[in-house]
């Protein structure tokens, strides 16, 4: 397969994705782990997606595009997540995570246009 010319959009075709490309990227995201940056991002406690406070030890890493579908351990696809989304995003399809996605935004500004 050839190299190079890889855009920087997210693609969420068809990805081939090696076991060692995601072995690779696995410990690349052990080692973020340990940075100021993630430190910094777990600190508040809240949950990325459903900004729920859960505290810094109810977080957990997630990738945006999972490195199965070829989502690499960069900061910018790297967010911290509460378990209950985390398991949610593992269970669901793509499409139904997205129309989870699309609810919680819903749903937040519902409640800024109230309080
Ligand atoms: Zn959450």
């Amino acid at each position: 397969m050839g190299a190079g010319g890889r855009g920087k959009s997210m693609q969420w075709e068809e990805t081939i994705v090696t076991e060692e490309e995601i072995r690779k990227e696995k410990e690349r995201a052990r080692r973020l782990r340990k940075t100021h940056w993630w430190q910094r991002k777990i600190e508040r406690g809240v949950c990325y997606y459903c900004r729920t406070h859960v505290g810094r030890d109810g977080l957990t890493m997630d990738h945006i595009v999972p490195l199965s579908r070829g989502g690499k351990s960069r900061k910018g696809n790297i967010v911290a997540c509460c378990k209950e989304c985390n398991n949610r995003k593992q269970s669901l399809l793509p499409v139904e995570w997205e129309e989870y996605l699309d609810r919680l935004a819903r749903e937040d500004r519902a409640k800024e246009d109230t309080s």
